[in-house]
């Protein structure tokens, strides 16, 4: 069987808070994911996304507000809690502290878990507990989730609308990324707004890595990647995530009632075999990186705020251009704004 990593699960917010799907280690026809049926499916491994839920009813052509930092980091701390209560219960379930552990996992010993957290409102402005974070198990960091934070802004999930949303990373925000560079923290692109998305490409050497994410040419989510961004992913030799979320995955606003499946939410729009496609698009040869604030498409709302901290953020990273090497996709099951869930 061909094991799979799985970018991005809410299989942790699940098990928090009060919604349906919070059994992990039981078997459970509810929710997206839980230990028996991941290795039915031959899951070696996911990002599982520490999140800290919104408050309220949300306008998803907005970006919802921020939340409280001491919330976040009692919502992280609980969620890290059941992460490694899990392990502890079971040789069948580990978490992921390096790549010793995932090669375990991808030879079969037990389903891992990399411990990630969706928005990094829960680390300090000073990043004075980011350190802590890591030894409690911390490998992979979105900066945003759709929302603002000491560090970024985040996209909307607007729909017929460009990433090139407002300004990109703060200076504590170029500050995290190379603390978690340093670290050996994987930052997670997704979620972020064009500019954020180039203040990142321009601070770190790492491969982009976008856990999930929709492809904008052709679901135009202001959400999702555009060529530019995907370029870039390829070209670092990074990954992005395809998600399922319908919210992403729609083709515009305007397409039409769409029939969608009321387990996994793909709609009938996009099918698997539609997202296949954009993983060649998206996996194309390019003979040079580009920066959409050199395009006619961008016109570039959003700034650096730092500038050209490594040669600058609209130029090339300074390294050669990795054309064999496409964008890889990974699957992820999509979650549902209905419900309120996390996507
Ligand atoms: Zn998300």
């Amino acid at each position: 069987m061909l094991p799979i990593i799985d970018g991005h699960n809410d299989t942790l917010l699940a098990a928090t808070s009060d919604r349906a799907g919070g059994e992990f280690l039981a078997e459970s026809g509810d929710g997206h994911l839980d230990l028996a049926r991941a290795e039915d499916a031959g899951l070696a491994a996911g990002i599982f996304a520490m999140f800290v839920p919104n408050e309220g009813d949300l306008d998803y052509d907005e970006l919802p507000p921020a939340v409280d930092h001491e919330r976040a980091r009692r919502v992280v701390d609980e969620q890290f809690a059941t992460l490694h209560d899990w392990a502890d219960a079971t040789d069948r379930f580990r978490v992921v502290g390096g790549i010793d552990d995932l090669d375990a996992c991808l030879d079969g010993e037990a389903v891992g878990a990399v411990p990630h957290i969706e928005g990094a409102a829960a680390v300090s402005p000073d990043l004075i507990n980011l350190k802590s974070l890591y030894e409690n198990g911390l490998r992979s960091l979105g900066l945003v989730w759709s929302r603002p934070n000491a560090f970024a802004h985040g996209a909307p999930f607007k729909h017929g609308a460009t990433p090139d949303i407002g300004p990109g990373l703060t200076e504590a925000g170029f500050d995290l990324v190379e603390a978690c560079e340093e670290l050996g923290i994987v930052v997670d692109l997704a979620h972020l707004n064009a500019a954020g998305f180039w203040d990142v490409d321009a601070t770190i050497d790492a491969p982009l890595v976008v856990s999930h994410a929709g492809a904008h040419a052709i679901s135009p989510s202001s959400r999702n990647l555009t060529d530019d961004e995907l370029d870039a992913i390829a070209d670092s030799g990074g990954i992005v995530g395809c998600t399922f979320g319908t919210p992403t995955s729609v083709r515009t606003a305007s397409a039409g009632p769409t029939r969608r499946c009321r387990r996994c939410w793909i709609t009938s729009s996009t099918s698997p075999t539609g997202w296949a496609s954009s993983t060649s698009a998206s996996g194309r040869t390019s003979t040079a990186r580009r920066s959409p604030r050199q395009s006619a498409t961008y016109g570039g709302s959003g700034t650096c705020s730092r500038g050209s901290k490594r040669g600058g953020s609209t130029g090339p990273r300074g390294k050669p251009s990795r054309t064999e090497t496409g964008a890889a996709y990974w699957l992820h099951g999509g979650t549902n704004p209905a419900s309120g869930r996390n996507f």
